[in-house]
């Protein structure tokens, strides 16, 4: 074996980051269904032209972050970075056309391979919502709302600030495009390397840039809003007019512009000052032209996706895990007997922790570290009178209840 320790940037879900893990999805899935999310889950891998094709050429993802292999049969996969290109492409190949408006919620793992460090990992887990078919702001208004109340029935509310900016339409874009370009190239030596290879590809991305000299530059750059047409500031008044409705607050930063290509109009991020340097906890926005881009029926859409571990890492402790009983036999009979009993109390609901070996005094132990509410204790001599002595963890109590009252005593710590 070369190396018994995870892959760098991944990591084991033990219990307790489990069950954090899994409030935050319970949690949002719940909240998903009462907007009316539907949920599905696509591969976790796909052919790599649906990612490369759509994400963009400059956005660090495919430029830097993709899984991509040959596989065996010759086919070039990614494990996917991020799951709208999934949704996507299934809308696509499962022909749904016709069915649109679709509301989708997603749950599971994404692969990027980055810089590993606090929040940031190679593999993590992503919630998300996406609503095909809808062109007006009222798709983009809900899907905000769903991302706001996520937050807030998870207890983030106040951790966490919603930031908003459009993109415009294809023609506003073109135009301050071309605005920025004619500005960044009469500063091109004050640029990064990086932002000046983005100038010819996608000058956008540059003001974003977390270089410092870049934001210098990028803090005199034209704004967008001068560029907006008269759709383009319609749509957006009616975003921000629907959120007020809602008593949604935001602040409106010019200079968000999220990473991937197949953005526009509508985009936001809720932040975090509480992550450090990994501020973004859910992101998002609208994707008109994503799946005409992939060769579908031109269909609009508009979605967030939320890291899972940055959502529970600002949550804290995770919830305590549910408090079994506990089944303590002692002596032979009472052990052959305690298994069918466990079947039966297990049938009826309730978590039942059977030690499989040691003394009364090692089970009792093993009964508190797992927090068990109550200890079923049964020996020879009640076994014989065919009774088991309940014991309330809690309390202390203790009670000869016969057995075939067992599962309704019982039922109180169901
Ligand atoms: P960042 O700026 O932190 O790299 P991003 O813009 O790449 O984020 P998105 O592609 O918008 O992120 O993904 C949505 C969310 O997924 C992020 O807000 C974050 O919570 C989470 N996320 C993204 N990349 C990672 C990662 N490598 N590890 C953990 N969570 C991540
Ligand atoms: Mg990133």
């Amino acid at each position: 074996m070369a190396s018994l320790k995870p892959v760098r940037g991944t990591h084991d879900l033990l219990p307790e980051a489990m069950r954090a893990h899994r409030h935050v999805v319970e949690r949002s899935r719940e909240i998903a269904e009462r907007y009316g999310f539907e949920e599905i889950a696509t591969p976790i891998f796909e052919a790599s032209d649906v990612f490369k094709r759509t994400l963009g050429d400059t956005s660090d993802i495919v430029t830097k972050e993709m899984y991509t292999f040959a596989t065996k049969g010759g086919e070039e996969i990614t494990l996917r970075p991020e799951n709208t290109a999934g949704v996507a492409r299934a809308f696509i190949s499962e022909g749904l056309a016709q069915a649109v408006p679709l509301k989708y919620f997603y749950a599971g793992p994404m692969f990027r391979h980055e810089r590993p460090q606090k929040g940031r990992q190679r593999q993590f887990h992503q919630i998300g919502v996406e609503i095909i078919g809808v062109p007006t702001p009222q798709a983009d208004i809900e899907v905000i709302a769903a991302g706001a109340r996520t937050l807030s029935e998870l207890g983030l509310g106040d951790k966490t600030s919603l930031q908003l900016n459009t993109l415009g339409d294809p023609e506003s874009r073109t135009a301050y495009r071309e605005a920025l370009v004619t500005y960044f190239t009469g500063r091109i030596d004050e640029l990064s390397a990086e932002s000046r290879d983005r100038l010819a590809r996608n000058p956008l991305r540059i003001l974003d840039s977390k270089n410092e000299g870049d934001r210098v530059v990028v803090a005199d750059a034209p704004a967008f809003s001068d560029f907006l047409n008269e759709h383009s500031r319609d749509f957006f008044g009616q975003v921000k007019d629907g959120l007020d409705a809602l008593g949604i607050s935001y602040v409106l930063n010019e200079r968000l512009v999220r990473g991937l290509d197949y953005y526009g109009h509508t985009a936001f991020e809720f932040t975090t000052t509480e992550l450090g340097a990994q501020d973004a906890v859910l992101a998002g926005g609208r994707y008109d032209g994503l799946i005409e881009t992939m060769g579908g029926p031109s269909t609009p859409g508009v979605g967030w996706a939320a890291g899972i571990e940055r959502l529970s890492m600002l949550c804290g402790a995770a919830p305590e895990a549910r408090r079994p009983v506990a089944l303590i036999p002692i002596g032979d009979e009472a052990v052959a007997r305690s298994l069918p009993l466990a079947e039966e109390l297990r049938a009826s609901g309730l978590r039942i922790d059977l030690g499989y070996s040691g003394n009364l005094n090692r089970r009792m132990k093993r009964a508190n570290r797992l927090n068990a509410a109550a200890a079923v204790l049964i020996g020879e001599d009640e076994l014989a009178r065919g009774a088991a002595t309940l014991r309330d963890m809690d309390g202390g109590d203790q009670v000869e209840v016969p057995l075939s009252e067992l599962t309704e005593r019982l039922s109180k710590y169901l």
